[in-house]
């Protein structure tokens, strides 16, 4: 390619609509015909890498070759996790309403460091949040920012919770003294927090759970308390609504409880159920989750827009903005004091137009779309749970408030329902991941794609049977 064209060395215009239409066309039959791909790549470590050359071409090459290659060299080693039977880990979808969205954001690849450097994206993150801070029920007005994910969003409300305990860390470094709490089952990502603002593995508390995997307040009662008599400072607990391993709700309530006695700063963890308080019968598994100092629930997840994006809300932007502030002199400009410049609270200075996907999806859907999709993949995760206790060979491993079933083979040992597990993913019509449960291996299936029908679980489910006679026939 040479700069011939009012595009300077970029591609040129009608080649460009050509090749985009061609690369939506593409998109579009992938979507519909979706179910034929099997779920998980089926390739063997280093399988792609030997297919491709070992340098980058000196000269550029024609859109055709390198679309060939594409559908020939990468799809077969991509594990589709658009696809409606990807039950591993947390299923996740990009809508097309937010695939659409998200091709337009690339388009203006702007930086939403500041209000100056793209009002649409500073302006459009503030109101689309406080439409899901409406959505999701959450009476008073809140801060908001999108981060890429929880894990990040996480860090941040570990780090606002120091700055309010103990403002010195920001200038002194961490103090060795502060601890946090979180359950037995919490994500990774809240040690993960504390290990990167300094807080310190050894100084994450994990909470022991009752029979249902939730958070015990008394044990968290005394872990404050024998902390503080030990001269430890506590200063955050993590209450999760919809944990990973078997998206059990902590008594967020009774936690704020505690958390406003001995001053700790509350965050809720609803990175996966978030979405769920679209519908107000979910409501219940939440309460509390209104008195929390900060909140992420995340809508790459369970509310159809592609990844990525979480959504972080605090009551104290003051403090998280004290936490993190610094502005050089390049960055200062005349409306600093009548806006939001997001750059002041996080780490990250670049941002994307991330709320323009989110935009597309809550319009073109609506609340009631979306509630109803999250009520459905409810009721199917019961109904699977039933299937299987009907069976007679399975059991299930926790109730299953949300879209989450944790299942094994009851008469079977943990090898064996690993098996099982193996057996489903490489048949590639539905993808299962593993979670252990008071010692023993479940497998997860999770509900959450926009796409999924009753039919697919289904399917998933005739799998499980199917793969489970040739281990232990019936
Ligand atoms: C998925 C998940 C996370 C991590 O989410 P990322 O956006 O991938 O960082 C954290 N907490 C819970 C409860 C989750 O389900």
């Amino acid at each position: 390619m040479i700069a011939n064209s009012q595009n300077g060395f970029d591609m040129d215009s009608e080649e460009f609509r050509k090749h985009a239409h061609q690369a939506v066309d593409w998109i579009a039959d992938y979507l519909r015909d979706i179910r034929e791909f099997p779920v998980t790549a089926r390739v063997e470590p280093g399988d792609l890498i030997a297919q491709l050359p070992g340098s980058a071409p000196e000269h550029g090459e024609p859109m055709a070759r390198i679309f060939e290659d594409f559908q020939k060299q990468i799809v077969p080693a991509v594990t589709h996790w658009n696809h409606p039977r990807f039950h591993g880990y947390f299923s996740v979808s990009a809508s097309g309403p937010g695939i659409i969205g998200e091709m337009l954001m690339t388009a203006f690849n702007i930086n939403g460091m500041l209000w100056k450097s793209c009002p649409a994206a500073t302006e459009l993150e503030q109101v689309t949040l406080d439409w899901l801070r409406q959505w999701v029920g959450l009476p008073e007005p809140v801060f908001g920012i999108i981060y890429d994910t929880a894990s990040i969003s996480t860090m941040h409300a570990i780090a606002a919770a120091r700055e309010r305990k103990d403002p010195s860390c920001r200038t002194a470094g961490a103090s060795s003294d502060l601890v946090m709490y979180c359950s037995e089952h919490a994500h990774s990502s809240n040690e993960k927090g504390g290990i990167s603002i300094g807080i310190g593995q050894h100084n994450v508390r994990k909470i022991g759970l009752d029979s249902e995997f939730r958070m015990r307040p008394d044990l968290l009662r005394e872990a404050i308390e024998a902390d503080l008599a030990a001269g430890r400072k506590p200063f955050c607990v993590v209450s999760a609504i919809g944990t990973t391993a078997t998206t059990a709700a902590d008594p967020t309530d009774a936690i704020a409880d505690i958390a406003e006695q001995y001053g700790l700063w509350l965050h809720v963890d609803a990175a996966y159920a978030g979405p769920a308080a679209l519908a107000e019968e979910f409501r219940p598994l939440f309460k509390g989750w209104e008195r929390a100092d900060s909140i992420v629930l995340n809508p790459h997840k369970w509310m159809a827009t592609p990844i990525d994006i979480s959504v972080f809300y605090t009551k104290h932007p003051d403090i998280l903005k004290r936490a993190y502030s610094l502005i050089p002199d390049y960055l200062i400009t005349a409306e600093d004091s009548k806006v939001v410049n997001y750059m002041d609270y996080g780490v990250q200075l670049g941002r994307r137009f991330r709320a323009l996907k989110l935009w597309f999806v809550m319009r073109n859907f609506g609340r009631v779309h979306l509630a109803n999709m999250v009520r459905a993949h409810c009721l199917w995760a019961r109904e699977f749970a039933e299937w299987a206790l009907a069976d007679g060979r399975f059991e299930i491993g926790a109730p299953v408030p949300f879209s989450l079933v944790c299942v094994r083979m009851k008469e079977a040992t943990d090898d064996q329902n690993r098996e099982l597990m193996d057996r489903v993913n490489a048949s590639g019509i539905a993808f299962l991941s593993p979670t252990s449960l008071k010692g023993k291996l479940y497998l997860r299936v999770a509900v959450g794609d926009v796409k999924t029908t009753r039919e697919d679980i289904q399917t998933t489910w005739k799998a499980v049977q199917t793969e489970a006679s040739a281990i232990l026939p019936a």
